[in-house]
């Protein structure tokens, strides 16, 4: 008998367990509130054609089940070898390994889910105007960040007690886009000093099948500079961060009017500082689930392992 399985998330977590349930046999529907695909694993796209990787920069992969899904995607050109030996990044964008994995699987986008309920012993979604989004459910996996999952739990009774030891830094994201030479890293430049303003600067444009030709720089600030300007404007952040960058040794940034574009993303849980060390969490009694990266660690790898894991639960209990 196949059951269906909604699943809350369109990243890594949601989308690697979409793909073993779906594998075994059951429905499966998959709802976003973002516009796309790949939730942290993003990349914004300008009119252009310039793009940035302004989330998750490049994966690694530990588990043999994990490296031959990353072999594959490597075969299909999905992901490509950037940067250092034994890192990958997706292509032609960081999204693209998970569309690869919900290809073919139905994916609502830009639909919130605002809490669950049980009707006829089923499972009944709610989106965030208050309506009743389309099916019923024999279990629900969230695999929102562990605070969103939470509260996401709580509307439907769920005591998920493991996430209140989650904690995520935030992570502001700077795009700049620019004309011509100017002394950068070859690909990346990781900063050592964590009381730094900057952790991070990527060489966007070197990354294989990304279009525009123009230099692209995705450059991350440290958790801590983060949250102090947490609240900030975008447009202030950007400014900041850009001068702070100026500042860095061995990299001169072109002169302001030669920067065609420059914005900064705010990412309010970025990186798991403490994971709730668990694969996943399971009620059997509700049939009601989590994943995501705050159960085994701030990775691509780890939210993939952690959907797997919760799929494996799944397939335990459902028929
Ligand atoms: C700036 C930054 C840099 C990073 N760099 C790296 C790196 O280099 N290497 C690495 O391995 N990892 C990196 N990471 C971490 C990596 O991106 C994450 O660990 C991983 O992508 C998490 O996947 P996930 O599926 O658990 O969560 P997410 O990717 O956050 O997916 C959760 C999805 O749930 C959706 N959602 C949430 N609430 C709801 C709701 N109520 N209704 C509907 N949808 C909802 C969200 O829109 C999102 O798409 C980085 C992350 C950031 C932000």
């Amino acid at each position: 008998m196949t059951s269906a399985v909604a699943i809350i998330g369109a990243g890594m977590a949601g989308a690697s367990a979409a793909r073993a349930l779906h594998a075994a046999g059951h429905r499966v529907a998959v709802f976003d509130k973002g516009r796309g695909l790949g939730g942290r694993m993003a990349t914004r796209r300008l009119p252009d054609g310039t793009t940035f990787d302004h989330g998750a920069q490049y994966f690694t992969a530990r588990d043999p089940g994990f490296a031959r899904d990353v072999a594959s995607w490597i075969g299909a050109e999905t992901a490509a070898p950037w940067g250092e030996p034994g890192w990958s990044a997706g292509t032609p964008g960081a999204p693209d390994p998970v569309r690869s994995l919900l290809a073919g699987l139905p994916v609502a986008t830009g639909l919130t889910v605002s809490r669950l309920a049980r009707e006829d012993g089923r499972w009944a979604l709610t989106g965030a105007r208050g309506e009743r989004l389309p099916g019923a459910f024999d279990a629900v996996l969230v695999t929102a960040p562990a605070p969103q999952a939470r509260a996401l739990g709580e509307t439907a009774g769920a005591e998920w007690s493991a996430l209140d030891r989650v904690r995520y830094a935030p992570c502001w994201a700077l795009m700049l886009a620019h004309e011509g030479e100017a002394p950068m890293p070859e690909t990346h430049r990781r900063e050592a000093d964590p009381a730094r303003p900057i952790a991070w600067i990527a060489r966007d444009d070197t990354k294989p099948g990304r279009g525009g030709g123009r230099r692209t720089l995705v450059v991350h600030a440290s958790p801590g500079w983060s949250r102090a300007h947490l609240e900030e404007e975008a447009e202030t952040v950007a400014g900041l961060l850009t001068a702070e960058l100026r500042c860095l040794p061995g990299l001169a940034l072109p002169a302001p009017g030669r920067i065609g574009y420059a914005a900064a993303h705010r990412w309010r849980y970025a990186l798991v500082e403490r994971a709730a060390e668990e694969p996943c969490l399971w009620s059997p009694d509700l049939r009601l689930g989590v994943a995501g990266d705050g159960c085994l660690g701030g990775r691509v790898e780890a939210a993939y392992l952690s959907g797997r894991a919760l799929a494996e639960r799944v397939l335990a209990d459902l028929p």
